[in-house]
């Protein structure tokens, strides 16, 4: 039998969102229902709402989740219910090219629910990140679900599923910091900020925070900075795009004249990427992580990617495992070492998504989290 429940979708492009009525279907053989209890704000909400993801409209929003599996299809063995879980978008097959190789966290054919979930009227939602979680339950597949350790606070782990873990792996996972290494991080919002805390982690002497906000930067200390940059305060030449960018010449001082081993671009624009770019030392590793949009072009000398050596790297979905990943940062978490937590600045209502949204446009928030 089907249930009918409340969820928050995106009918047309910048439209506001809506809480209306969900139909979430039986599960199908693998799938499993989930009793969402906490679910972040996230960009990508926000891009689906904007037309930015794709136009299969309308959206089913929220993805960054931790709940209660409800109930299971007739296959389903990696969880049961009761089990308390974290949701995620890399549900990996197992079969494709990228698995085959050994290399699963490329996944190409990720698992999700067989079935979708609908409007009243039966118009098939769209779920966010095949996803869908700001509802009361939503339709996932098995492989979607992640245990974790029931005594954490669902709002927190629930961030595990998107943004901090990808800033988190972009730092331990796809930039491989390493004890004593020096890193820097370019913008501090939900993601640069998982990535300091994962430099911290992974054991960084120097971790410099740049952003435009000082309250941002301020911030960014708490959570494992050792230097910050206010690039709209340096002086210099507005008009360098080498190393004699304003940005990158601060970074070289604070490290004794030299670039950073690690950067880490959280941004994601042509000149926020430049300056991570000529930020690192020879041979350092470069981590995209911001997400591009699909006009934006890159210009650089091809003489310095050639000469500078090292490596750049894209960092999707933190290169995290979710279930290598998501259990491990739980139980960091719990034992005080990894600062989940201090992500949630707000806990809100299903019905208040909308002025979330304004509040992470404005960089007011890490994470707005919706506890249902
Ligand atoms: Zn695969
Ligand atoms: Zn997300």
């Amino acid at each position: 039998m089907s249930t009918t429940v409340k969820g928050v979708i995106a009918r047309g492009k910048g439209a506001e969102v809506e809480l209306v009525d969900v139909v979430v279907p039986e599960p199908g053989a693998n799938d499993v229902i989930v009793s969402v209890q906490a679910c972040g704000v996230c960009h990508t909400d926000l891009a689906y709402r904007d037309g930015g993801i794709s136009d299969d409209y309308p959206f089913l929003l929220g993805h960054e989740a931790a709940g209660v599996v409800e109930s299971v299809g007739e296959n389903v063995s990696h969880v049961a219910e009761g089990d308390f879980v974290v949701l995620n978008w890399r549900a990996v097959c197992g079969e494709c090219r990228a698995c085959k190789k050994g290399e699963p966290k490329y996944c190409f054919d990720t698992f999700n629910a067989s079935k979708k979930m609908t409007l009243t009227d039966g118009t098939e939602l769209e779920p966010a990140l095949g996803i869908g979680a700001f509802i009361e339950k939503t339709l996932v597949h098995e492989g979607q679900c992640t245990k974790v350790d029931p005594q954490a606070d669902p709002a927190a782990v629930g961030l595990l599923g998107c943004g901090v873990m990808a800033g988190l792996g972009a730092a331990v996972n796809t930039g491989e910091i390493k004890r004593g290494e020096t890193v820097a991080v370019i913008g501090a919002g939900g993601v640069g900020m998982s990535a300091i805390a994962g430099a911290k982690l992974a054991g960084a002497t120097k971790i410099i925070a740049v952003d435009l906000s000082d309250d941002k930067l301020q911030r960014a200390t708490e959570f494992g900075a050792t230097d910050t940059i206010n690039p709209s305060t340096l002086g210099g030449d507005a008009e360098a795009t080498g190393e004699d960018q304003p940005v990158v010449q601060k970074v070289q001082e604070i490290l004794g004249g030299v670039g950073a081993d690690v950067v880490i671009d959280a941004v994601g624009l042509p000149t926020t990427f430049t300056q991570a770019f000529y930020m690192r030392d020879l041979a350092g590793r470069v981590v995209l992580v911001g997400v591009p949009t699909p006009e934006m072009r890159l210009e650089l000398p091809l003489a310095d990617v050639f000469s500078r050596g090292g490596a750049t790297k894209s960092s999707w979905y933190g290169d995290c495992l979710p279930e290598r990943d998501f259990p491990l940062y739980t139980d960091l978490f719990l034992q005080g070492r990894f600062p989940l937590g201090d992500f949630v600045d707000e806990r809100i209502s299903i019905d208040a998504v909308e002025g979330a949204f304004e509040k992470m446009k404005a960089g007011k928030v890490l994470r707005s989290v919706v506890e249902l």
